[in-house]
């Protein structure tokens, strides 16, 4: 367990997820014997014993709630289990929620809150779509730190990918986030990130230069989404891994198709500049 500052801490759960991480970010808001967790980790037994024992390190505080950054089951897989053992309510968002297997959903409640207040802590919650539709982030702004769920990660860029993912509403999300100035940004994956508002610049950055060299490769002739990946990313991703790499190009060639700029063939295998 990590002090992101005083109050709140870090839980690594280990699970699988997507590569290069190696488990998921949960987080505890603790203040005057009361708690609230953020995000559940993926239900296995390593996962559930992380935030079991760091529940006790931190004197058993009562547990109002459980927060379920989005539907992906490295997040939500733990919900009914720390629902459980906590004695507290699991919460997520209804379009998330909709997305849940069947067990996991009835062992969480629909959220509608815009804030939550623990012990003298105060944190609002913010609908923040893009990774998936109805992801929710946490803001705690007395001092300036976000839980971004999967909106931010803390060793590489984010996939948004349809269909949970969203590219354009991503962008908007990353501008809003942006806007709040956090001093700590507390990832869904990886290591904390001190520096929040550089480092959402880099992304917003990022994603720019990553659609210009898409169009620019585009405009050489047609090409399938994994040729394009090919090219982007092959000093990054290995081979096994370059599904990642596919999936982010089909974001933005989702987002460029739907705005007109681009292309494609019925099966999604094709895609080409609009003349
Ligand atoms: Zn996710």
């Amino acid at each position: 367990m990590e002090q992101v500052v005083p109050g709140l801490w870090k839980v690594s759960c280990p699970g699988r997820t997507l590569p290069p991480y190696a488990g998921t970010e949960c987080y505890w808001l603790v203040s005057a014997g009361e708690a609230i967790l953020v995000d559940a980790g993926d239900g296995q037994d390593a996962a559930n014993a992380a935030l079991e024992e760091s529940w006790e390190a931190l004197g058993k505080p009562r547990v109002q709630g459980i927060y379920l950054t989005h539907h992906h089951f490295d997040h939500s897989g733990g919900a009914k289990w720390a629902s459980t053992v906590f004695h507290a309510p699991a919460w997520i968002h209804p379009v998330e929620r909709s997305r849940l297997v069947d067990e996991i959903a009835s062992a969480t409640e629909p959220l509608t809150a815009t804030a939550v207040r623990v012990g003298d802590r105060h944190a609002d919650i913010l609908v923040a779509p893009g990774h998936a539709a109805g992801q929710i982030n946490l803001w705690v702004k007395d001092a300036a730190v976000l839980l971004a769920g999967d909106n931010v990660l803390g060793a590489t860029t984010v996939v948004v990918a349809p269909p949970d993912g969203n590219l354009r509403s991503y962008q908007l999300t990353l501008a809003r986030l942006r806007a709040l100035s956090p001093r700590i940004i507390g990832p869904g994956h990886g290591p904390l990130i001190v520096d929040g508002v550089a480092y959402l610049e880099g992304y917003i950055q990022h994603r720019r230069e990553r659609e210009a060299e898409i169009l620019s490769l585009l405009a050489q002739g047609p090409a399938a989404p994994l040729e394009i990946a090919q090219q982007i990313y092959r000093n990054r991703l290995t081979p096994d891994k370059m599904f990642v790499g596919e999936w982010m190009i089909r974001g933005h060639l989702a987002a460029l198709q739907e705005e007109g700029a681009v292309d494609g063939s019925p099966d999604h295998q094709r895609y080409w500049l609009r003349r």
